[in-house]
Parts: structure tokens; C-alpha cells; sequence
């Protein structure tokens, strides 16, 4: 007998899929896999809600206690903190109180408890109540100073400890641009920005150019920021450092400001490295939120060491990526910062068969698969959406083989098949970014994303 729970639930799946940039839906979808044990998949169909910008308050009321218990406390405290810059919502406000204190900042989190308790008093918990009367109350029009950057070497300062260092891993990575289909803008504009200064100083100081500043990518998921930045490595044949901004948090939570610096002088001391900021927008807001003064300390710290506070950055190549290019601070797009932002776009048909190509190249049987053709039928697909559906075409060949016993080659069925199983992931972000390009496209800083939507008939 079918669970008619269940039911509800495969036929709201369908509904999202088939209307993917309904933001009501998707909430209500994400609501009914909150009441179910199915956590991962609620906090992915509210991500969406909220990605999609539906009221806020209504998307977080259920997304940020289930992000917390998955361990995404950065996370939840980066929406909670953005989402309050606009709503004053007493239990979003509560839920930081929880997050704040999980993290260690006792005092932010009882002001934001109290504030929360005192607009909804239906929200008081007395062990709550009991631990706020310990914990003094902060000037109430004091907000927390913004913390000078921290410089290097200065005379009684511990080091950071080593351990800090250990955990960004470096690798010095063996792709090139030839490996990354497609993308010609995008390889033109890092080759300008970020390896030719790099390598042909001299040049760029004739015409009064200085190295330095980074360059921010953005797009859709899956697009290939990651890889292409990979690849700039690569070119230069530099250290590849990435980290998330939201595991920097995590990770060093209260001592975020020392890894930045840290990891600054470590690059400043093995030059050339790449460091690569992933998830950019989680910093986006940061800067006006007061209740974490510590967001502030390490979007301060990061503008300073760009800077160069630290040091002079040459050899120290700084790129970042977003899906969200609209919640990254301002302040980080100034002259020498990320001056230049590149869209990434979806793979066109040329690079959708090369990454087609390459997928299929490591199935048995991948080579009599018309890769031209699936080309065609893929447009706004993501390498990443690519790379999934070879491996969904490929189950059906392992599940012939282990049925047989013996290797069994793919076929163009098991594509066609999987094509039917399947959609492009880039219609969402897409449809979130169509407002920001209509309505908040100034000084032009959306006009190839504008483009590349009016081209492709997105627009
Ligand atoms: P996210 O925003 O989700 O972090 P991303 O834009 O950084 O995504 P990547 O992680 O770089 O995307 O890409 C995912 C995978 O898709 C890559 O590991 C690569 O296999 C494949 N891919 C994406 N774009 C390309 C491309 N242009 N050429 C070859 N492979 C690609």
C-alpha cells in the first residue's frame, strides 16, 4: 500500500520541478519534508524558497532550526543576520540567540534573546531566562566596535598558531585552461587580470598598472568557477588554496581574522599561490549586521589584507566565486579589490560535446556515444548537470553488468534515458537572476549576464 504522506510529497516534487522558480511552492514543499525524518531535503527545498526570496521570515521560521541541527550553524547564522537586517521576526531573532551561543558569543547572543523575548513574550524559556540574568547587559546604543585588521608581526601579538596553516590544504593543481571547455571570455578575462600581470609585471607597470586585486566569478551552480580557477593555478603553475567562507567561519570561529591574516602570510611566503574564496556572498551582508561584531572583523581583515596591510600581494593571485553576486558587499568591488566580476556562463553546444566527451571517454563503450547529439539537446545544462547525467547513463550499464557478470558497454539508450530522467539546474538561478538584471543592473555590472540572457532568450 502507498504511504499517501508520501504521495503528497512525490506529487509537490513533481510540481517544484515542473515550475522550478516558484519560491510559495517550494516553501510549502519544504514544510511538509520538515515534519518527515527527510531533513536533508527539506533544508534544500527551503534553500530554494529563500534563494527565490520568498518572505524571508516565513522560509527561515523553518529552515534555520534544521539547519542547525545538521551542523550548518554558519550558515544559519549568515541568513539569520541578513534576513534581520529587513524583518525585525522574533523567532528568526531567536533563533541567532541560539546560534550565537552555540558559537561562544555569550553576550550577542543574550541581547539577541532578550530582544527576542521582549517583541514576543510567547517566545520566553526559562532556562534561557535563567542563563541571560548571569550575562550582563551591553549598552544598548553601543554597537560593537568594528576591530582594527590585525597586522602582521605586530610586537606581542602570539603567532597564529600553526595548526591554523594545516588546516587550508594546498595542491599545486596539473589542469590548464585546455582542460575547461568552452568559457573564451572567461579564460581572456583571467589571463588579463590575473596571469599576465603575474607573469609579465614589467608590462602592466609601463602603463602605470599595478598586480593585484582579484577577480570575482559568478554564475549558476556548477558552471565551472571551481574548476577554472583550478585551472588558473595550474597556468601559473601556483599553489591552489580554496576554502568556503562559511568552513572559515566554522572552523575558526572567533579567530577568523588571524586565519585570513595567516593565510595571507603563508601565500605572501610561497608565492605563487591562488587563493580562491568559495561561497563569496555568505560575507555579503555581514558588514551592516551588528549582533556578530566578528563578521565585521573578517570582512575587514580580508579588504585589508587585499590591501596589502600584510605585505605586497605580488604572486598572491585572489579569486572568488558566487552564485550570489548581488549579496556580495559593495566594498569589495573598489579599485584593487575585485574589480572585475566575470558571469560563467553554461557551457555552449561546442564545449557541452567536449565535456560530454570527456565524461563518456571513462565509461566502457563511452566512445560510440553520439556526443554531438546530446549536445544539441542540453543547452543551458552545467558541466556539472553534464557530468551527472553520464553517470546516471552509466548505472544502467553497471546494472546490465552485474546482472551478466561481465562488463557491459554503455549505450545511446541508456542516455536517452537518463536525458528523460533529467533537467538542466540552471532555470532557478536564472530566474532569481532576471530581477537583479532588470532592476539592479547598475553601472552595467550585470551587461554580459544581461547579454548572455537576451541571447539565449532568458530575458
Ligand atoms: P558551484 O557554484 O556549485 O560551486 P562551480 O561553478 O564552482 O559550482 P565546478 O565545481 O567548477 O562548478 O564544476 C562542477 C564540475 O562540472 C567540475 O568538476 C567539472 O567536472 C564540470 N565542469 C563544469 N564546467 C566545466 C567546463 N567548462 N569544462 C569542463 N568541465 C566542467
Amino acid at each position: 500500500m502507498t504511504d499517501p504522506h508520501a504521495a503528497i510529497l512525490d506529487a509537490l516534487r513533481a510540481a517544484c520541478e515542473r515550475d522550478p522558480a516558484n519560491g510559495p511552492l517550494w516553501l510549502h514543499y519544504g514544510e511538509q519534508l520538515a515534519r518527515t525524518p527527510r531533513a536533508a531535503d527539506a533544508i534544500a527545498a527551503l534553500r530554494k524558497a529563500a534563494d527565490l526570496r520568498v518572505e524571508p521570515p516565513l522560509v527561515l521560521r523553518q529552515l534555520l532550526p534544521l539547519l542547525r541541527e545538521a551542523g550548518f550553524g554558519a550558515e544559519a547564522l549568515i541568513r539569520a543576520e541578513q534576513c534581520l537586517e529587513r524583518h525585525d521576526d522574533p523567532f528568526v531573532r531567536r533563533e541567532l540567540a541560539i546560534v550565537l551561543r552555540e558559537k561562544g558569543e555569550d553576550q550577542a547572543a543574550a541581547h539577541a534573546y532578550r530582544a527576542a523575548r521582549a517583541a514576543d513574550p510567547a517566545l520566553a524559556d526559562a532556562d534561557w531566562d535563567a542563563w541571560v540574568a548571569g550575562i550582563p547587559e551591553a549598552a544598548p546604543s553601543a554597537p560593537a566596535p568594528v576591530p582594527a585588521p590585525v597586522r602582521a608581526g605586530v610586537a606581542g601579538e602570539a603567532a597564529a598558531p600553526a595548526e591554523l596553516l594545516e588546516r587550508f590544504e594546498a595542491e599545486t593543481p596539473r589542469v590548464k585552461f585546455a582542460d575547461v571547455a568552452g568559457l573564451a571570455e572567461v579564460k581572456e578575462q583571467i589571463e588579463l587580470r590575473i596571469v599576465a600581470p603575474y607573469k609579465t609585471p614589467e608590462i602592466f607597470a609601463a602603463f602605470g598598472r599595478k598586480a593585484g586585486g582579484g577577480v570575482l566569478l559568478y554564475g549558476p551552480p556548477g558552471c565551472g568557477k571551481t574548476f577554472i580557477a583550478r585551472a588558473t593555478a595550474g597556468e601559473v603553475g601556483a599553489r591552489f588554496v580554496a576554502l568556503g567562507v562559511a568552513d572559515i567561519v566554522d572552523a575558526f570561529w572567533g579567530e577568523s581574522e588571524k586565519a585570513i591574516r595567516e593565510l595571507f602570510a603563508d601565500a605572501r611566503r610561497h608565492t605563487p599561490t591562488v587563493l580562491f574564496f568559495d561561497e563569496f556572498d555568505a560575507l555579503g551582508a555581514s558588514r551592516g549586521g551588528t549582533e556578530s561584531q566578528f563578521w565585521r572583523a573578517l570582512v575587514t581583515q580580508l579588504l585589508a589584507e587585499m590591501d596589502g596591510i600584510g605585505g605586497p600581494n605580488e604572486g598572491v593571485l585572489v579569486m572568488a566565486a558566487t552564485n550570489l553576486p548581488w549579496s556580495v558587499d559593495p566594498a569589495f568591488r573598489r579599485p584593487g579589490r575585485f574589480d572585475r566580476v566575470v558571469f560563467v556562463p553554461p557551457p555552449d553546444e561546442a564545449a557541452r560535446r567536449a565535456i560530454l566527451t570527456t565524461h563518456a571517454a571513462s565509461l566502457p563503450g563511452g566512445e560510440t556515444i553520439d556526443v554531438a547529439k546530446l549536445a544539441a539537446r542540453t543547452a543551458n545544462w552545467s558541466g556539472a548537470d553534464l557530468k551527472a547525467l553520464c553517470e546516471r547513463a552509466a548505472e544502467g550499464a553497471l546494472a546490465r553488468s552485474l546482472k551478466t557478470g561481465k562488463v557491459q558497454p554503455v549505450a545511446m539508450d541508456d542516455f536517452t534515458k537518463a536525458l528523460a530522467e533529467s533537467r538542466a539546474s540552471a532555470g532557478e538561478w536564472f530566474a532569481t537572476a532576471r530581477n537583479h538584471v532588470r532592476y539592479a543592473n547598475e553601472g552595467g555590472r550585470y551587461d554580459d549576464l544581461e547579454a548572455y540572457m537576451k541571447k539565449h532568450k532568458l530575458l
